[in-house]
């Protein structure tokens, strides 16, 4: 435990999309914010080769250039951002506090969650390989199926995730090859007879990927094997995308926030308030339905809104700042 405890009004944990959003509009309140990075800073777009469809950036840009802008645009108004994981809190009383590294304590008025979530991979080292090239590995069709148009890929996964994602890679691709490891969905009926009911979607069951298959930069394919028969079969593709779900970055806060069953903070309908006053989230972690870099923007800005109004209620010195609203 460190000798000195800092005070800080706003602490923004997390530095993607969600929590530098937080940090602009937190700092044009007056909030002072201080945001920790996390381990990795920028969060889930520096794993992403082109956005093309955030707005304002007409002819696209990389995830890691986005996130340095943002950055630059949050420290323009002084944000503190500093590197340091957040590894235990407590919300248990009024100030929250937070620890750093598990040594420096800080004591908050407000705290804006803005963590993320981490898209599951099944682990394979040619799956790795190809996903930090940026060569065809993808954990999100919504963000990177455009870039397959007219091609053909594959897809793992066999719950409504999968399912939707396959349904919407199959408007753009000329075929989809849904990986799926039992001989039955995990999806909903619904989901599930969608896909079937695709012509350009071919369903392969007990279905397991051995090896994601490329020529050094690029995917030109994937080795799979049937876990009943144990033929092996290469199928030429050239994107491969992953669908096995998603984990919330919330650990750390389980015993003081309401969590879902898969650990999504829930948060009051139409806000970013959490069951604890003066604890907001914002992104991917209260979100397993849009997971976009724009809604988790959008969620960023309510969180700040919400903590700035929720300081000015309890602090009368403290007042709600017209910047925001202009
Ligand atoms: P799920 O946990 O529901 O499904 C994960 C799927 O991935 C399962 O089919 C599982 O297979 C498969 N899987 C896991 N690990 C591996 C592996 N190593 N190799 C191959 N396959 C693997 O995650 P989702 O992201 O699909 O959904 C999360 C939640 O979000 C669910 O509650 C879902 O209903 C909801 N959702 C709802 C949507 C909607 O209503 N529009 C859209 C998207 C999600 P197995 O079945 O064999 O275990």
């Amino acid at each position: 435990m460190s000798d000195t405890i800092e005070k800080v009004k706003c602490l923004i944990i997390g530095s993607g999309p969600a929590g530098y959003t937080a940090a602009i509009y937190a700092a044009r309140a007056n909030m002072a914010p201080v945001l920790y990075q996390g381990t990795q800073p920028g969060g889930q777009l520096t794993t992403t080769n082109e956005v093309e469809n955030f707005p304002g950036y007409p002819d696209g840009i990389t995830g890691p250039a986005m996130m340095i802008e943002l950055q630059k645009q949050a420290e323009r108004f002084e944000t503190d951002v500093r590197d340091g994981w957040i590894t235990k809190v407590d919300f248990s009383e009024k100030p929250h506090k937070v620890w750093v590294n598990s040594t420096k304590e800080i004591h908050c008025d407000t705290v804006i969650i803005s963590t993320g979530a981490t898209a599951k991979y099944l682990g394979l080292e040619s799956e790795q390989k190809y996903l930090k090239l940026g060569g065809g590995v993808s954990a999100c069709a919504v963000c990177d199926g455009f870039f397959y148009r007219n091609h053909e890929v594959v897809i793992v996964g066999a719950g409504d995730s999968a399912c939707e994602e396959a349904h919407y890679l199959s408007k753009l691709c000329k075929k989809v090859t849904m990986l799926v490891r039992k001989d039955e969905f995990r999806a909903s009926k619904i989901m599930a007879q969608r896909v079937k009911n695709t012509e350009n979607i071919e369903i392969l069951f007990n279905t397991e990927t051995e090896e994601v298959l490329g020529d050094g930069q690029v995917v030109t394919g994937v080795r799979v094997i049937n876990n009943k028969t144990y033929e092996k079969t290469e199928i030429p593709v050239t994107g491969f995308f992953v669908a096995i779900g998603h984990k919330p970055n919330t650990d750390i806060f389980n015993g003081f926030l309401k969590l879902d069953e898969t650990g999504y903070i829930i948060n009051e309908p139409g806000t970013a308030k959490t069951n604890i006053e003066g604890v907001f989230v914002s992104g991917d972690a209260a979100d397993h339905v849009y997971r976009q870099a724009v809604t988790a923007a959008g969620t960023g800005c309510m969180a700040a809104l919400d903590a700035e109004r929720w300081l000015a209620a309890q602090d009368s010195t403290f007042e709600v700042s017209t910047s925001n609203y202009n």
